[in-house]
Formats: structure tokens, sequence, C-alpha cells
């Protein structure tokens, strides 16, 4: 895995800060790892990511990147972040020579990009205000809060808007999620998710043509949406059986959010 650097010109640290930063790694992540589950693993028991809007996020956000199931664990406090924040460290001792020995000026996250470009060996990524506000506006403001949740150390995602939840984890069963230590299920009701699984699709799926309700000749290479175990997914018609009222579908490949291509 790349490392990646973020700089921002805003420096607020809330929860939908937080989603607009782990965009592209989440992104490059489903790319290059067609994976149905991602883990998330994060370093203290922080208020900044142990929050009702997080969990929301959580249960939320990871669907529209195409994963079907989430799981995000809280460590104890003392298990360090030493590799990230050494990273940190050289990103500002070449900010500091680019002012200081080459005399440029830096005056925004633009002109530190622009300086580090060349100069250091991590991806480094602008996170704009107007990613944060997306997020931001998105967010139902009646949201109510996880029974324990500071005490709150493991959360899985199987359908949005829910989360099941304990406080203490679990990581020796094979499954994906057991039943140790009492697991709780807590549903942000629709009104509060305001996300609407059929929205969900359309956004997964943005191109999405209204098939006729007639199976006819004149399908034969379309598009089409298959619903399959709840969920759908785009194939192209290969062959069309009028009598039979039956079509032959091409399986696609997911390659990354909102991105397929047939085999
Ligand atoms: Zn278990």
């Amino acid at each position: 895995m790349d490392q990646l650097q973020y700089v921002s010109d805003n420096l607020r640290h809330g929860p939908a800060a937080i989603w607009a930063h782990l965009h592209p790694v989440i992104q490059s992540l489903k790319e290059d790892i067609d994976s149905s589950i991602i883990y998330f693993i994060i370093n203290g028991p922080t208020t900044q990511y142990r929050n009702k809007i997080n969990f929301y996020l959580f249960a939320t956000k990871v669907y529209e990147y195409g994963f079907t199931c989430a799981s995000l664990n809280f460590l104890e406090a003392g298990h360090g972040k030493g590799a990230a924040d050494g990273i940190g460290g050289v990103i500002k001792r070449k900010a500091d020579d680019l002012v200081n020995v080459q005399g440029k000026d830096i005056t925004c996250a633009k002109d530190l990009l622009e300086g580090l470009k060349s100069n250091v060996n991590v991806h480094l990524h602008e996170v704009v205000e107007e990613e944060i506000d997306k997020i931001e506006s998105g967010l139902p403001n009646n949201l109510k809060p996880l029974p324990k949740t500071m005490q709150i150390h493991q959360l899985q995602t199987v359908r949005p808007g829910e989360v099941k939840h304990r406080v203490l984890s679990c990581f020796s069963c094979q499954e994906t999620f057991c039943n140790c230590f009492n697991p709780v299920t807590t549903s942000f009701t629709v009104e509060d998710t305001a996300i609407n699984l059929l929205e969900l699709e359309a956004r997964r799926i943005p191109q999405l043509i209204k098939v006729e309700n007639v199976v006819c000749k004149n399908l034969k290479s379309k598009y089409c949406v298959m619903r399959y175990d709840g969920r759908p997914y785009p194939r192209i018609i290969l062959d069309v059986d009028e009598e039979e009222e039956e079509v032959e579908v091409k399986v696609m490949h997911c390659v990354g959010v909102n991105r397929f291509f047939g085999p």
C-alpha cells in the first residue's frame, strides 16, 4: 500500500472532514483490491472518531463505495501510529526547507502541494473545503447517540443505516461478525438516515437505463440492472428469447465505485 499524506486549507477535524480525507484512500483500495468488506482500525479511544455522526457516516458511506459490509475497530490508547507521524515529520521538514533553503512562499495547501510534488516519495492529496461541506450537508440533524458510545470498541454494518456494536471486540472468530460479547444492533431510522435505498442504488449505477417491461429483440446488447441477493448489479443483455420472455445476460465485474467492465 502506498503512503498517502493529506494537505488542506481547512482545519476542521470533525467526522465530515475525516470522511472527506478518507475518500481517496477508500476509493483506491476499492479499485486495487476488489473486496466486498472494509476494515477500519482506529488508534486510541478519541471522541473525534467515536461519536454518532462518525458511526452514521460509517453505516452509510461504505455502501457508496460498493462495499457490502464494513468493520470499525478502536484500539486502546497507547497503540502508536509512529509510521504515520514519521511521514508527517518528513513533510514538515521538507516544507521548512522550501521556505528557508529555497526561498519559496507557502501561503496555502496548493503551494505546499506544488512545492513538495517532486521532493517527497509519498502521494500527496489536497482535501478541499467543498468535499467536506458536501458530506456535512447530507448529515441528518436528529441522529441519536448509540448506547454506551464511549465504551464501544467494535462496530459492523451489513445494511445501510444499521450498525451492530459491542464494548468488547472479538477477532478470534472466522465469522465476519460473531455474536460474542453480546453485540447490540442500532438502526438510524429512515428519517434519520435520509438515505433511501433506491437513491443509493441510483447513485451506484448512474447510467441506469430503464428497460421496458416487454421482452423484445431490441433489448439485445443493452444494459440492464439485475437484482441479486437484494443488491443491484449491471449486466449486458446477450440474447433475448421473445417467446419464453427470457433474456441471457453477461456478468460485469466491479472495478471501483460505479465502475464495471464486461469479461
Ligand atoms: Zn467471536
